[in-house]
């Protein structure tokens, strides 16, 4: 092993090696030098564990490849060819073209961000976006944040602290990477009041536990989750009259800010902001990114009392949204005050794909494919905590594995690993790519890669 230690190459006898001289052309170097201990350092960890010492190409080589590791672009581009619309692990919503042109815009040189241009003094960032809002909403007031995680503890720090909250036990619920109501409620020091049973709670059970020290209550729609059978869960409406009957606040957090009808696409009927304002909600709580379609956002809209109580709490400034959201999130609301959210919005587009287009489009994929391609009927799913267990229709291409060592998953591996980087389903040996998620501009791409992959 001592003899394996004094094998490694030094530093710089390293360092005078082409391949690194070339490197610290672009690097500067000490930090070519500190890429080589590092790899020097890993190279005897690995001689600990009774590797080889690694010869010094083979060092360099690692050297190299650690340094374009650093320097490549990320998050990088992928193909989203498994049919969840909303991915979370792919990034949420892609934009639309005017987002993007807003982002553009406001990120090359100076905005009116927090400037009034006729009055030529400071103004608010939120002023434009709630008017749209309120349009959209029909709500009083509306502010925007950072993500929906940080309107929930904004809502409830300014409205709750130190008082308790009545949430039914159905819906003291964990959202996905660690968001858990309960917690949640915690951190704003409020106490969580948790009311009925796991499938069924009644607006007696809300009236039976308020206290002096009641706040309000907090209505939390089941976005990832389903509880089917024997269940019931309180009308909004009447928690409402019930909340303001005893001179409590009602909050939503309604998850996904689907401003759309999602019956009309043939899935469940997804609670829409406009309609827990019109149920007399007194502050309603959404995510810009998932069906809204927009960037990473939180959005609160209600009462105007209560929107500013909640822009006055100190943690308004520490959640507050960035010029480059808020951009894109106004240009994203344009799109649904102008009726064109289907044609407009990726999100929407894609859910809206109807089942010829995309019957066509997975037949040209197979065709194109040739023989380990066929085009098989299937399911998209909305995905992103929005609408559990709801399906679309699809059509999709499905690829045969067979012989190729490692299957599937080897097939399905290659894909994710290729330029540029394609993420598929794996299903009954098969790998299955929905072109529901992927956009006409990426088809000749994703084609190309699945040819790499196949050959
Ligand atoms: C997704 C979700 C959140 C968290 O929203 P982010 O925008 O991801 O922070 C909170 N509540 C519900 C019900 C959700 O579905």
């Amino acid at each position: 092993m001592t003899q394996a230690y004094r094998n490694l190459p030094s530093v710089d006898k390293l360092l005078a090696l082409p391949e690194l001289k070339e490197l610290a052309d672009v690097l500067p170097q000490d930090t070519v030098t500190s890429l080589v201990r590092h790899q020097l350092d890993s190279a005897r960890a690995a001689i600990k564990g009774g590797a080889e010492a690694p010869g010094s190409k083979a060092l360099a080589a690692a050297v190299v490849e650690h340094a374009r590791d650093l320097w490549h672009p990320r998050p990088q581009p992928v193909i989203n060819a498994t049919g969840v619309v909303i991915h979370t692990n792919l990034g949420r919503a892609p934009l639309s073209g005017d987002a993007l042109s807003a982002i553009r815009r406001v990120a090359e040189g100076y905005s009116d961000l927090e400037y009034d241009l006729a009055e030529g003094e400071r103004g608010s960032r939120h002023s434009h976006v709630e008017e749209l809002l309120r349009q959209l909403t029909g709500a009083e007031a509306a502010m925007v944040v950072n993500n929906n995680a940080s309107a929930m503890l904004l809502a409830l720090s300014s409205l709750a602290t130190g008082r308790e909250v009545i949430v039914s036990r159905g819906e003291a619920v964990e959202i996905g990477g660690g968001f858990r109501v309960p917690e949640v409620l915690s951190q704003s020091r409020a106490s969580l009041v948790e009311v009925g049973t796991t499938n069924r709670t009644y607006p007696r059970d809300f009236e039976n536990a308020i206290t002096p020290q009641t706040a309000a209550f907090l209505s939390v729609h089941a976005s990832n989750f389903k509880v089917v059978g024997f269940t019931n869960a309180p009308e909004l409406a009447d928690l409402v009259t019930l909340a303001h009957q005893h001179e409590l606040l009602l909050l939503h957090d309604l998850g996904s800010g689907c401003l759309l009808d999602t019956a009309e696409y043939g899935m469940a009927h997804e609670p829409t902001p406009q309609e827990s304002i019109a149920a007399g909600s007194d502050v309603a709580l959404f995510s810009g990114d998932k069906l809204l379609g927009g960037p990473q956002a939180g959005i609160a809209v209600g009462k105007a009392e209560v929107i500013q109580r909640m822009a006055r709490h100190p943690l308004a400034r520490a959640v507050r949204i960035d010029k480059l959201s808020l951009a894109a999130l106004m240009a994203t609301l344009v799109h649904y005050l102008k009726g064109e959210a289907t044609e407009k919005v990726p999100v929407w587009a894609m859910i809206a794909s109807t089942n010829e287009e995309l019957q066509e489009r997975a037949a040209i994929w197979a065709r194109t494919v040739g023989k380990r391609g066929t085009a098989i009927q299937g399911e998209s799913t909305v995905g992103g905590g929005s609408l559990p267990g709801e399906t679309l229709p699809t059509w999709l291409l499905a690829l045969d594995a067979e012989g190729i060592p490692g299957g599937a998953a080897e097939l399905a591996r290659r894909l994710r690993k290729g330029t540029p980087s394609v993420v598929a389903r794996v299903q009954d040996e098969k790998v299955i790519l929905d072109p529901r998620t992927v956009s006409l501009d990426e088809e000749p791409q994703l084609l190309d890669a699945v040819s790499v992959a196949l050959a």
